[in-house]
């Protein structure tokens, strides 16, 4: 399959117009060249931007007002707004909502732990890939983020840890860094792929072309986009993969997850083997666990065997305990099967652990907070 389909790429509304963030150092120092501004300003804006992580114009006054002006208006356009910020687990999770420039409503989530600091981030608003556990799947694509809408979340989210604005391990607010990104909120990184990569160098560019968090601290999931996965792979960079399977058989996963239609999982897990190979990075695979949908021996088994075959070692599986949406139909494994599931895929020879759900007290699962907004 040569290109993806274009519903993947339907925006119903217009990207914003074009920031900073959107650009690398050279298109930068371009577009400054063009408002007729010394080449250097870009680098003075990057530094501002990336490394001092303010959009405010009055804070930049190593550049003239009249040129700060010119610049801002034309390569700093507002980008999020926050609608709301709502805090849980006493404070060291904090999940917003943010309103772009035409209404869209996208969230992020960021998660103090002792040792780190983790950003969950939108690469979409809605999700046009239609899974019917996830309450962002039933509300279907709004449109694609740009790059500088994914980035912007970052920004503000490092902001939020250096000014100590969230609470530490001893449950006091005190600065930190942000280490960690994940693009795990709302949508389906690789339906947004040339914006999500852009968006990955920006974060991880040293500062100040660039936010200056590790390649290996970010991870970017899928649903098991197969031709996609193997463009960002060929982008050979160290950051880490994550494919959201949900089950290991072809019959389950049509419904599941639609995509599979397309690309079965044998295909995905080919895609994914192509990444660990060319990354040299283990892949984790997503397993949302559902109470009497997937979460049988026999399919623990038949995952251990598959991932074993197409993986070998380059594999590593989180069990997500699913967070059931009000009113659905859908339920998390008990806590009994969901131990047997972990222990029988291990026993099969395959790393799992069951992750961290962080957040699910304000609804964190992808999607429901603008779902409620
Ligand atoms: S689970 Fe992920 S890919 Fe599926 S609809 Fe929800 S956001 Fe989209």
């Amino acid at each position: 399959m040569s290109s993806l389909p274009l519903v993947f790429d339907a925006p119903k509304r217009g990207l914003p117009p074009r920031h900073l963030a959107d650009l690398s150092s050279d298109e930068r120092a371009a577009a400054v060249a063009e408002l007729g501004e010394k080449p250097f300003r870009a680098k003075q804006l990057s530094h501002h931007y990336f490394s001092r992580l303010t959009v405010a114009p009055e804070e930049m006054t190593d550049i003239p007002a009249a040129s700060r002006k010119r610049l801002v208006d034309a390569l700093m356009p507002p980008l999020l707004t926050e609608v709301r910020a709502l805090a849980c687990d006493d404070g060291a999770t904090r999940k917003t909502l943010w309103r772009a420039h035409d209404g869209t409503l996208l969230e992020s989530v960021l998660m103090r732990y002792p040792d780190r600091a983790t950003l969950c981030i939108s690469s979409q608003a809605g999700c046009g890939m239609a899974c019917p556990f996830c309450a962002t799947g039933q509300a279907g694509l709004d449109r694609n983020l740009s790059t500088a809408e994914i980035v912007d979340q970052v920004r503000s989210a490092a902001a939020v840890m250096r000014d100590g604005l969230m609470v530490d391990e001893a449950g006091a607010p005190s600065p930190g860094r942000l280490s960690n990104i994940v693009f795990m909120g709302m949508g389906e990184p690789l339906a947004n792929l040339a914006r999500v990569i852009r968006a990955v160098r920006r974060i991880t560019d040293p500062a100040p072309a660039g936010l200056g968090i590790s390649q290996r601290s970010v991870t970017v999931s899928t649903v098991g986009l197969a031709p996609a996965i193997r463009k960002l792979a060929d982008e050979r960079m160290q950051v880490r993969l994550a494919v959201s399977l949900h089950t290991p058989d072809d019959e389950l996963r049509d419904t599941l997850v639609p995509v599979n239609n397309r690309w079965p999982v044998s295909e995905v897990l080919d895609a994914a083997r192509y990444y660990a190979d060319t990354s040299g990075r283990r892949v984790s695979i997503e397993y949302a666990l559902i109470r009497d949908v997937n979460d049988q021996p026999w399919r623990a088994e038949l995952l251990a065997k598959r991932l074993r075959k197409h993986l070998g070692q380059l594999v590593h599986v989180n069990v997500i305990p699913l967070n059931p949406t009000p009113g659905s139909q859908w339920d998390a494994s008990p806590k009994p099967v969901e131990r047997e599931f972990v222990r029988l895929v291990n026993a099969g020879g395959v790393a799992c652990t069951v992750r961290d759900t962080r957040g699910q007290e304000i609804a964190a699962a992808c999607g429901q907070l603008a779902a409620e907004g």
